[in-house]
């Protein structure tokens, strides 16, 4: 029997970015400094233990490798930047700028030293996996030089492309931290398959739906009666609408917010319209808008998203501080799973939903900026359906966002348009907050899962609250599992068209 679990190498550091990868997928995973799990993550830091370990069959997962990091040869390249990723499965670049050792050999993904240039002479210079694969005795290890676990909460924003759907920009984290985690998930589940075992974690969504859809509205002024628009229009349409009020830029109109009808929900978006780095400046813009709130009878609760969609730490601190359940900050990340930040070695009790950032307002100024063509309703309804799509393909959460501003002059004919498309492709709506205490509860699971070889027989201990399902990925679908409802697991077959391979090598092996 086979304790199914990551272990989670604890070294003098503490490994943040790989916690939360554990926790996101909520699988599995001890802290630990000895040899005692199936499958061990490190980061940079390794024990002498390690060359036993493999060799006797263990599976390592390494970030941030340095030479003395590996016990092989590891073909050290020298020190690289590099500010881009590709991956198949991944559309397009995953922006990653980072330093760190390169190492030749075969693995998974690509990166380039001499970015935006063409091939000439045929020559194929400066191109090298992101993760590398090396089989050591009977155990194998995966390995990269990059930092990805600790770009993971990186801060840092800038004015960019943020989606293969379109050209508008919008300042968001200079990092594809959704991508990187989607990266350490694909390659931990092969680390499980190289150590024989299936890979097991929770479901992301209730009852085992694919994906989920949310809107969010972030209420910088109300518009007249834009903002009104689109609460009726999206209640007609059985679209709840998480909205986000902003103090100083809708102080005398609280009469507007008033009337949205509790099919909604109202959050907090601060006072003054910016962030600060200091802790008492955060936590002072937030209390001016949820006093004013209180003062004013608008019925809202400890939800928050940043204005201006700008993330620090000490926000993020302040959020804690005054009990907050959730933010959403695309400051922070975007398009990924909910998470809870680790911040100075400790996890915050304030979870992280990202969303998609594009909002109808933005692609307005990017188009007057470019001299482009004015978003209308129907490119506007066109783009939203082409990403629910894109997210119920990849089980990524479908959550948007917009404000009164424009969405609410177009609201009559983009919502009823985008709600046909989520109703015909059978996509649950959810709000920021129900879908926050959902996760909370999946993350409140405790289980154990052991691994029966002789009857390929996965055996779960613990209680799953009825809407959480286990999911199970494996490249043969020859076991079974015991210990919950058999309604509540959920398997997965590894694609073969689904490996991610080195795009100009093969797997060493
Ligand atoms: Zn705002």
């Amino acid at each position: 029997m086979v304790n199914i679990e990551v272990g989670v190498y604890s070294g003098t550091g503490y490994p943040d970015g790989w916690l939360r990868i554990c926790e996101q997928e909520k699988m599995p995973h001890k802290v630990t400094d000895k040899p005692d799990s199936p499958v061990i993550v490190f980061e940079k830091e390794t024990p002498e233990w390690l060359a036993d370990y493999l060799s006797e069959g263990g599976v390592a997962v390494i970030t941030e490798a340095v030479p003395a990091s590996l016990p092989f040869d590891s073909q050290y390249f020298g020190e690289g930047l590099t500010t881009e990723l590709f991956f198949q499965g991944i559309q397009g670049v995953a922006y990653a700028p980072a330093m760190g050792s390169i190492f030749r050999g075969n693995g998974y993904g690509c990166f380039r030293l001499h970015e935006k240039r063409i091939a000439k002479n045929g020559i194929s210079n400066g191109e090298f996996p992101v993760f590398l694969r090396k089989n050591v005795g009977r155990g194998c290890c995966f390995y990269t030089g990059l930092p990805l676990t600790k770009l993971l909460m990186c801060m840092g924003d800038t004015l960019r492309c943020f989606s293969p759907y379109t050209v508008v920009t919008e300042r968001v984290s200079a990092i594809d931290k959704s991508l990187i985690a989607w990266v350490l998930v694909e390659v931990l589940k092969k680390a499980f398959w190289a150590a024989g075992l299936p890979y097991v974690r929770l479901w992301y969504y209730p009852n085992g739906e694919p994906t989920m859809f949310a809107f969010r509205v972030d209420v910088d002024g109300v518009y007249g009666t834009h903002l009104t628009a689109i609460a009726r229009t999206a209640e007609e349409y059985k679209m709840p609408i998480s909205f986000f009020v902003n103090r100083s830029l809708c102080q005398g109109d609280e009469s507007f917010i008033k009337a949205i009808s509790d099919f909604h929900e109202i959050g907090n978006h601060g006072d003054v319209h910016n962030l600060h780095d200091s802790l008492e400046d955060n936590i002072s813009n937030i209390q001016q808008c949820s006093e004013w709130m209180r003062a004013e009878g608008i019925s809202s609760g400890p939800w928050f998203v940043a204005p201006r969609g700008m993330w620090n730490w000490s926000l993020h601190q302040a959020l804690e501080a005054l009990g907050y359940e959730y933010s959403s900050d695309f400051g922070l990340e975007f398009d990924g799973l909910p998470f809870f930040p680790r911040i100075n070695n400790r996890r915050s009790s304030v979870l992280q939903i990202p969303i998609h950032p594009y909002s109808v307002e933005r692609a307005f100024a990017w188009s007057r900026e470019e001299d482009a063509p004015e978003p209308t309703s129907e490119t506007v309804a066109d783009y939203f359906k082409k990403v629910v799509r894109d997210r119920l393909k990849n089980n990524l959460p479908a959550f948007f966002y917009g404000h009164p501003q424009y969405l609410g002059t177009m609201a009559h004919e983009v919502l009823p348009e985008l709600m046909a498309a989520v109703t015909s492709l059978d996509i649950k709506t959810t709000t920021l907050t129900r879908f926050a205490r959902w996760w909370l509860k999946r993350d409140a699971t405790r289980y154990s899962v052991t691994w029966d070889e002789e009857n390929r027989q996965l055996v779960v201990d613990g209680t799953l609250p009825g809407s959480v399902y286990l999911n199970v990925l494996t490249e043969q679908l020859d076991l079974t599992v015991e210990g919950i409802a058999e309604r509540q697991v959920m398997f997965t077959k590894a694609d073969a068209a689904n490996e991610y391979r080195y795009l100009r090598g093969g797997i060493d092996q």
